[in-house]
């Protein structure tokens, strides 16, 4: 079968790309190693920026979503410093969204599966990139034929190894616990992050204003150790972090662990085989980031392939491939380091970054301009 576009990976991002290539008449292949439909088994959440929302929105993928879409208006950062974000500082829209996993995953299998061209189970046996073509061998030994190849594999691609793209990887030691918490009072729509030696603690709005899903992350021998904790054991601990300020507090379904791993490929592209997501970029998930970084890179993707399919040019091309890749590079280089950064300086007890940190937060806490900064990018408008 001969298509514009093979995509190896039907993640969420994955995805996305497929719904937004197809809408506009590219022809588009999906291979992904699980079964599609996706059935989710976790209760995580994701903060989606308001930036990522208007990209949902222009895809047509965020109507399916909306109602289960828990705005965030105020973001308060509790260290020794208090700083706290207002949405008005910056107008009238929220700046972003808590949703679940699920709610994206629903909307995708009920209202575009069935009109994409997916291989699953499938993953390729070979791929050979030509200087005109790709050629992908499936595990069934069916051969799919594209232009382009996109890698959407998340962070344990093999491909760019494959490919010799050069990726700077390492372990954060630090691992993240994923639950929900029900509280006595309503959340406010307020997003809470508290910094601790062992990592972040984040609390995010949820649907109901009753329910918060919580990202705890802590050095990995520890969060093992938290994981193995019967749920009233686990609760002492939460307490201490979580604080009393949503009244009473329970744990709401299954604690889900999640190991971190930094990735970034120092190229995006090698011949006809371009990198988008988590598997050019895997990022520390202290700011809530790597799908909305992820979704920027989907938009660039449909934006340049579709003027240049319009326009007769090869969507291939090492032209096009470069000039994705310099639209994409500096924002993915800041949010990777920025990201890493926040979690260096904030998850230690050295007493010199605790010193900068606090004069960092006094500082924004005491100036408009930089706290708007931070929210029109926490927003993901660049
Ligand atoms: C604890 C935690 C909390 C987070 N919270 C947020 C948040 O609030 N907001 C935010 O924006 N981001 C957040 N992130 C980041 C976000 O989860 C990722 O950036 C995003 O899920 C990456 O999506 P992806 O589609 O690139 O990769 P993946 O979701 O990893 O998908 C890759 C897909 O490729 C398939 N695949 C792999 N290899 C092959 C192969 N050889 N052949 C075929 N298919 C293959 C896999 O089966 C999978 O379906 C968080 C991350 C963590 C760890």
């Amino acid at each position: 079968m001969n298509y514009d576009v093979i995509i190896s990976g039907g993640g969420l991002l994955g995805l996305i790309t497929a719904i937004g290539l197809s809408c506009d008449s590219v022809s588009v292949a999906v291979i992904e190693k699980n079964s599609l439909p996706r059935v989710v088994d976790d209760n995580r959440a994701f903060a989606i920026s308001q930036g990522s929302k208007k990209i949902l929105e222009k895809l047509g993928i965020w109507q399916f979503i909306e109602s289960e879409a828990e705005p965030i208006l105020d973001i308060c950062i509790l260290d020794a410093v208090t700083v706290h974000y207002n949405h008005k500082m910056v107008g009238e829209e929220p700046m972003g969204y808590v949703i679940n996993n699920a709610t994206i995953w629903n909307a995708i299998n009920n209202n575009f599966l069935n009109k994409l061209n997916i291989y699953s189970p499938h993953s390729y046996k070979t791929i050979a990139c030509d200087s005109g073509y790709v050629e992908v061998i499936l595990d069934n030994n069916q051969e799919l034929i594209s232009s382009l190849l996109i890698c959407a594999e998340g962070k344990h691609s093999k491909l760019p190894e494959l490919f010799s793209i050069p990726t700077v990887k390492f372990d954060y030691k630090q691992s993240s616990i994923v639950f929900n918490v029900k509280h006595e009072l309503h959340h406010q729509n307020l997003a809470v992050e508290r910094f601790f030696p062992g990592g972040p603690f984040a609390i995010l709005p949820m649907k109901d204003g009753y329910t918060s899903s919580i990202v705890w992350t802590e050095k990995s021998g520890i969060s093992k150790m938290l994981m193995n904790l019967s749920e009233e054991e686990f609760i002492v601990e939460l307490k201490k972090r979580f604080g009393s300020y949503l009244g009473k507090i329970k744990l709401e379904g299954e604690r889900k662990l999640y190991p971190l791993s930094f990735v970034f490929a120092k190229k995006l592209y090698k011949g006809r085989v371009l990198l988008i997501g988590d598997a050019a970029h895997s990022i520390h998930p202290v700011a809530g980031q790597g799908l909305n970084l992820g979704i920027r890179d989907v938009e660039s993707v449909i934006k340049h392939i579709v003027a240049a399919k319009a326009s007769g040019i090869d969507v291939g091309s090492s032209y096009l491939l470069k000039k994705i890749s310099r639209n994409r590079y500096f924002d993915n280089f800041t949010m990777a380091l920025a990201t890493d950064g926040l979690n260096r300086m904030f998850s230690n007890r050295i007493f010199c970054a605790k010193a900068l940190r606090n004069l960092g937060l006094i500082a924004v806490e005491n100036s408009n301009f930089l706290k708007k900064s931070f929210i029109r990018h926490a927003m993901g408008f660049i």
